[in-house]
């Protein structure tokens, strides 16, 4: 059975990922719930799985309003999320119908209870507000250590999967990328690559985990290059990745 993947534009730059297989229909972070019902009545489909990655409004204003016209099994984190048919803590294997196996990934750090899904037959990884292309959450509720490992744990997942973030931040964080790295030439490829997308109206995403480890800062901080940038920016000694995972963080707040 194939699967369609497709990014609904939400607000000014979310964008909500829906999962289709056959006429069965999954939608991750739903926070505008037209945009989705448009999106099943224009397709015929049925709306089964809802899957929440944590509990800002851009990502779960629309779940009320969406149970009231569909029947959804609605998948989250223990974050006080009204509609929630499962509650998840990480580190759960789901089987949700027509999708096949999720791996519930805990991943706090931009919230407490942020989870992210892993698709392993899909190869597709929903990161919610933890992982963007070229640049990471912020730090609204965790440490700096809880990202980090965070980011880790996704950067451990095959390379080819593919990356589908909440929001269409990548034109700007690859700007502060090329400040941290001015002589990576990956960075360059992906900014012609992005900017290309973006005036053709298109998504710069998804992006596959291999791609982003060439030029994304955030899974960089081993990189001595990298290191330096940010013990420099940071006046501040950046001796373990975690120290500059930090330094690189607090940099991008100021950017
Ligand atoms: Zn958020
Ligand atoms: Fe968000």
């Amino acid at each position: 059975m194939s699967h369609e993947l497709i990014a609904l534009p939400a607000f000014s730059d979310n964008y909500i990922w829906a999962l289709c297989s056959g006429d069965h229909a999954l939608v991750v972070d739903p926070g505008d719930p037209a945009v989705v019902d448009h999106w099943i009545s224009q397709n015929r489909l049925q709306l089964d799985v809802i899957l929440i990655t944590h509990h800002h409004t851009d990502h779960t204003g629309g779940l009320l309003p969406l149970l009231n016209r569909h029947k959804a099994q609605v998948f989250g984190p223990d974050e006080n999320i009204q509609g929630l048919t499962h509650v998840l803590s990480g580190g759960e294997t789901l089987k949700v119908g027509a999708f096949g196996s999720v791996t519930v990934l805990p991943v706090p750090g931009h919230t407490l209870g942020h989870i992210a899904y892993y698709l392993p037959e899909q190869e597709l990884l929903f990161a919610g507000d933890t992982l963007f292309s070229a640049g990471c959450g912020r730090l609204f509720e965790g440490t700096a250590a809880q990202m980090y490992a965070s980011l880790q744990s996704l950067a451990a997942l095959p390379d080819s999967t593919r990356l589908c973030c909440a929001h269409e931040y990548t034109a700007s964080n690859l700007r502060f990328a090329a400040s941290v790295e001015p002589g990576n030439p990956a960075v360059t490829r992906r900014q012609h690559e992005v900017e290309a997308l973006r005036a053709a109206g298109k998504p710069s995403l998804p992006v596959t985990l291999g791609l982003e480890r060439g030029y994304n800062p955030f899974l960089r901080c081993h990189i001595p290059a990298v290191a330096q940038a940010a013990s420099l920016q940071g006046n501040t000694p950046t001796d373990t990745t975690e120290s500059t995972f930090a330094a690189l963080r607090a940099w991008k707040d100021r950017f």
